[in-house]
């Protein structure tokens, strides 16, 4: 029944980046005090580097349009557009009111946007999850999403790259939740059968299904600096008795004990894909925009950051405690349900 459902053709389109999303501005109007030092950054110099505080670095989350123009030329992105469509299954009370009030937020159908596009003028595969369409859990639809994604890489054979963020599975959709962790699995699995390559990027925080499935099955592992990654968090763990060492669940600790391949701060990160990309053959197109010689002084990064203008800090700073709360995991037991929020 479900595969009927969800089984569709893919059609593509040109994103822009929609009113919503031009106009969300971030909490405090001209102002963001960084999570990292504390310090008051004025949005605009904040926007310019990328959502990074420039006294500490520290990343803000971005949301998954935001990602696409720091990633992708200027105007080569279209977005696979297919029919999934969202549906209760379980009838879990309030849920539909809860995935409408998140698309109104972020103006995206659900917490995956996938499309294809040039990253420097390589033609990839890219998925960005949202962090603000309920902490980027992932339900049937994200799933589903994720495996067209994967399965349009494989049709076409081009690399993948998913930028992953996410509290874990989503609860409302109870044991169905749980499962996209296999599907997504399954084909990536033929991905490689394929040899083709896929590129896991995760941002702060990947926890949960999601690290567990496509997010460490990467052929390449990437995360963004002090970026927070695991499985449980570690209120969680600790309840076992366990001692957790210092910087337990950071980027820097899974990079020093072989987890992750490298730690990439966000203005490099284009950068190093390319190179990655080329390493590994991916022939370069030139952008219909070089073709047409079209000048753009402030570059394709600045350039459409400033149409975008968008963060979903508002929206994602806001939906935090909540998500926090909605999410559980593998094993779905309470403390793992707590673990979640700790792991944020
Ligand atoms: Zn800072």
């Amino acid at each position: 029944m479900l595969n009927s459902l969800f089984r569709s053709k893919h059609r593509y389109a040109t994103l822009r980046p929609r009113e919503s999303e031009a106009t969300r501005a971030i909490p405090g109007g001209l102002w963001t005090k960084c999570e990292g030092c504390g310090q008051i950054i004025y949005n605009k110099e904040l926007k310019k580097n990328l959502m990074v505080c420039v006294r500490c670095g520290f990343h803000f989350r971005v949301s998954a349009p935001e990602r696409v123009c720091q990633l992708i030329d200027e105007g080569t992105f279209e977005e696979l557009i297919d029919q999934t469509v969202f549906y209760n299954v379980l009838e879990f009370p309030n849920y539909d009111e809860r995935i409408e009030r998140a698309q109104e937020e972020t103006g995206l159908d659900c917490a995956v946007l996938s499309g294809i596009g040039l990253l420097d003028g390589h033609r990839v595969v890219l998925v960005c999850m949202d962090f603000g369409f309920i902490g980027a859990t992932m339900g049937s639809m994200e799933g589903e999403r994720i495996a067209l994604a994967v399965e349009a890489a494989v049709e076409r054979r081009l690399p993948l790259i998913i930028v992953s963020t996410s509290g874990g599975a989503r609860m409302h959709e109870g044991m169905l939740s749980l499962m996209q962790m296999a599907k997504t699995s399954a084909v990536l699995s033929r991905l490689h059968d394929e040899s083709l390559l896929y590129i896991s990027v995760l941002t702060s925080p990947t926890y949960g299904g999601v690290s567990a499935s496509f997010g460490w099955l990467g052929d390449i592992i990437i995360a963004e600096p002090r970026a927070a990654i695991g499985f449980a968090g570690r209120r969680t763990i600790e309840q076992t008795g366990e001692r957790l060492p210092e910087g337990f669940q950071t980027a820097e600790f899974m990079l020093e004990h072989g987890l992750i391949d490298m730690i990439v701060e966000r203005k490099s990160l284009k950068q190093t894909l390319s190179k990655l990309l080329d390493l590994h053959l991916v022939e370069r197109e030139d952008s219909a925009l070089e073709r047409e010689g079209a000048e753009n002084s402030e570059g394709p990064i600045l350039g459409q950051l400033d149409d975008a203008a968008a963060s979903s800090e508002a929206t994602a700073v806001e939906s935090q405690s909540n998500a926090a709360l909605q999410e559980v995991d593998l094993g779905a037991d309470t403390a793992t349900e707590r673990g979640v929020a700790d792991g944020q």
